[in-house]
């Protein structure tokens, strides 16, 4: 049987090395110059692949999933995948798991090891602009070419870093059976705020819970490091919450703590809850506590020029000092978009596909990854989605095969 993938990426490659093995002809389109571009920069160049943590709480879509990836590919079957291609994943924080040799590059190079040693070919600079239903089969064209399957799968990815060949040139293929669009965001992206102290608080880290308002109302949170920039936020627990912004119609702010660890120091929590007293300058106080760019940022917010003696504030002044140090917002405008964004929300719409991820209006069409529409929280959730709905494509395909 002649299996035509559209698109060298971690779902193309994975469905590719399962059914070559199967003894399929298979073929994977690329229409980047290499396969795997996008695969080398996950994970800061490191692939965070999966997660320990594969509860099904961790995946979005505007319909139900056609089966839960966590359960579907299970931690035993993760593992027997990558015991075959020679990979011991090695586990970090939140759980999230990498090559133990922490290069995406190793995930790759097995990958296509595994693909050439069954017969697979690699067709590179090759852009698929239409597939049509031809004899049995699947008639795809390239420019002056042509090319036949039995089967195809659309394998092209979302919008996320359209430079690595994933611009949303494949959600078309599928259109043109039919299949619906649901409305497309960045997702796991920075957030862009507007403060007129963000130009000078650029490239300052805080360490705490940030958490996401809608409308005045909490409604995420999450904790680690927050990056500040000249036009917004960034950072592991940032990230995650693009998604209830992207998704939303509302006004959104964020707020967190500038300093985490106040209660390390009880002289100073005294000192700022009126407790115990000290002549000490305010300037001067809060240099104790925080970098020198949030001091200046304190005291103007909270409108002292500094040479105010702590224990001659008034109660007002120490409840806005104490407020803000523990909270400091933020008014959210929007998401940094796709070009910075590491996956897309939205997709295929799910309702025109089989639990095999078969299209219900041209059988032997498949989709899988990053096109449709699922996506997955930061820490290895979309990797993990682009391998379990690739294998469970190839396993579909084998069984009816027999
Ligand atoms: C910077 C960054 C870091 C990330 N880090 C992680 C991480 O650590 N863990 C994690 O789980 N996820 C991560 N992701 C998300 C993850 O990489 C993707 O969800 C996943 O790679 C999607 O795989 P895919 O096979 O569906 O699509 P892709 O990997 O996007 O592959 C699609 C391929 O199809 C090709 N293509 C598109 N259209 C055509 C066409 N018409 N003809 C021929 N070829 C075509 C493209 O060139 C591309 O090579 C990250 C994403 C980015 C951008």
């Amino acid at each position: 049987m002649k299996i035509a993938i559209i698109g060298g990426g971690v779902s193309g490659l994975v469905a590719g090395c399962l059914l070559a093995e199967a003894g399929c002809a298979v073929t994977i389109y690329e229409r980047k110059n290499r396969v795997g571009k996008k695969l080398l920069a996950t994970g800061n160049g490191r692939a965070n692949v999966s997660n320990a943590d594969l509860s099904s709480g961790h995946w979005h879509s505007e319909s139900p999933l056609p089966f839960d990836p966590g359960t579907y590919f299970s931690a035993e079957a993760r593992r027997e995948f990558f015991d075959a291609l020679g990979i011991d994943l090695v586990e970090e924080d939140r759980g999230k798991l990498y090559p133990s040799t922490l290069q995406a590059r190793t995930v790759l190079n097995a990958l296509r090891r595994r693909f050439f040693a069954a017969d697979g070919e690699e067709l590179v600079e090759t852009c698929i602009d239409s597939i049509e239903q031809s004899k049995g089969g699947f008639l795809l064209a390239s420019g002056e070419n042509s090319f036949f399957a039995d089967k195809v799968i659309v394998a092209t990815g979302g919008m996320a870093m359209p430079q690595s060949g994933s611009d949303g040139k494949g959600y078309g293929l599928m259109k043109a059976f039919g299949h619906k669009k649901t409305r497309t965001f960045p997702g796991i992206s920075a957030l862009l705020c507007e403060s007129p102290y963000l130009k000078h608080l650029n490239g300052t880290k805080v360490q705490g819970r940030i958490t996401l308002y809608k409308n005045g109302e909490g409604i995420a949170s999450e904790e680690g490091e927050i990056l500040l920039a000249k036009d917004g936020i960034s950072g592991p627990p940032v990230l995650d919450l693009a998604r209830a912004v992207g998704e939303g119609k509302g006004d959104y702010a964020v707020s967190f703590p500038m300093l985490n660890h106040l209660d390390q120091l009880p002289d100073y929590r005294n000192i700022l809850e009126g407790r115990s007293y000290l002549p000490v300058a305010a300037k001067d106080f809060l240099d104790g506590i925080l970098s020198n760019k949030w001091v200046h940022v304190v005291l103007k917010e909270c409108g002292l020029k500094g040479g105010e003696p702590m224990d001659q504030l008034s109660w007002e002044e120490r409840d806005r000092l104490l407020k803000l140090l523990f909270s400091f917002t933020l008014p959210v405008t929007g998401v940094r978009g796709f070009d910075y964004a590491q996956v897309t929300c939205g997709g295929m719409a799910l309702s025109g596909f089989s639990a095999d991820l078969e299209s219900l209006y041209a059988p032997g069409l498949y989709a899988a990854g990053e096109v449709l529409d699922v996506d997955g929280d930061c820490g290895g959730y979309n990797i993990h989605w682009a391998l379990a709905s690739a294998h469970r494509i190839a396993r579909a395909i084998i069984k009816n095969d027999k």
